[in-house]
C-alpha cells in the first residue's frame, strides 16, 4: 500500500512554474480562443441549415394522384422502441378510398414526447409512406399539443394530386401504383364523400330560389 502511494505521487505531474504565472498561463487560454471561429448560434433568428439527412418530423406521403401511400399495416408502431407510435387501419370502400389497395391507415398518431428520432419506424415501413423531414421544431408546453394526428402528418398536396377520399386511376392496380406508373390523378378525379368522418353531401343554394336541382356538390360535417 505504502508503495502504491509513493508511486502515484512520483507519477503526479509538478508544477514547474513560479506561482505568479499560473495566472498569465490561463488567460493564455481565454487568447487563444479569442481568435479561434465563434461556435455560437444565434437561434431563432438566424437558422442553421441542416444535414440532408437529418432524423426531423415524420410525414405521411402520397402517391402522385394524391392517394395515401399508408396502408394501416402497422409495422412502424411495432419497430418503435418508444411507443410512440399509434395506427389503427381500415378497409377502403370503392365509395370511399384513401389508398391504391385494400386497407389504409384511419388513425395515425405520433406522440412527440416519446419518440426520440431515431429512424427505425421508417425503416419499417414497407411502402415509404412514412418518411422523416428536416423539421426539428417541435418543442411545446403541452403534451396534448405533442401527439401530432394525422392530418398534422399527411404530405399537402402538390400538382396534378386530389385529396383523398377519391377512386384509384381507371385501369390500373395497387401493383401499377408501386411500380410508378401512375404520375397524376386522372382527368375529371372527383373528391369523395368522407362518410366515415361523418361528411355528408349538402344541395348547393339554388341561385333562382326555384325546385331545380343543385348542380354543384358541397361537402359538409
Ligand atoms: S423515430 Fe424512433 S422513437 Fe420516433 S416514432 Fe420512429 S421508431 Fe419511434
Ligand atoms: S406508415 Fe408504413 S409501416 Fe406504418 S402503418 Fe403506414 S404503411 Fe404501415
Amino acid at each position: 500500500m505504502a508503495e502504491e502511494l509513493e508511486r502515484s505521487k512520483a507519477e503526479e505531474p509538478k508544477d514547474t512554474k513560479p506561482g505568479f504565472q499560473n495566472p498569465v498561463a490561463g488567460f493564455g487560454v481565454t487568447f487563444k480562443a479569442m481568435f479561434k471561429k465563434r461556435l455560437t448560434e444565434q437561434y431563432p433568428e438566424q437558422q442553421k441549415t441542416t444535414a440532408p439527412r437529418f432524423h426531423g418530423r415524420h410525414q405521411l406521403n402520397r402517391h402522385p394522384d394524391g392517394l395515401e401511400k399508408c396502408v394501416g399495416c402497422e409495422l412502424c408502431a411495432w419497430a418503435c422502441p418508444a411507443d410512440a407510435i399509434y395506427v389503427e387501419g381500415a378497409d377502403n370502400t370503392d365509395e370511399e378510398r384513401y389508398s391504391p389497395g385494400e386497407r389504409y391507415g384511419r388513425v395515425y398518431q405520433i406522440n412527440y414526447a416519446r419518440c426520440i428520432l431515431c429512424g427505425l419506424c421508417i425503416e419499417a415501413c414497407p411502402t415509404r409512406a412514412l418518411t422523416m423531414t428536416n423539421e426539428f421544431e417541435l418543442a411545446d408546453s403541452s403534451r396534448a399539443n405533442l401527439i401530432y394526428t394525422k392530418e398534422q402528418l399527411l404530405a399537402g398536396l402538390e400538382e396534378g394530386m386530389v385529396d383523398t377520399p377519391h377512386a384509384i386511376y381507371p385501369g390500373t392496380d395497387e401493383q401499377d401504383y408501386y411500380r410508378g406508373l401512375v404520375t397524376e390523378a386522372a382527368p375529371g378525379t372527383e373528391r369523395q364523400v368522407a362518410h366515415s368522418k361523418g361528411e355528408v353531401v349538402q344541395e348547393a343554394d339554388s341561385t333562382f330560389g326555384g325546385t331545380e336541382p343543385a348542380s354543384e356538390k358541397v361537402i359538409g360535417r
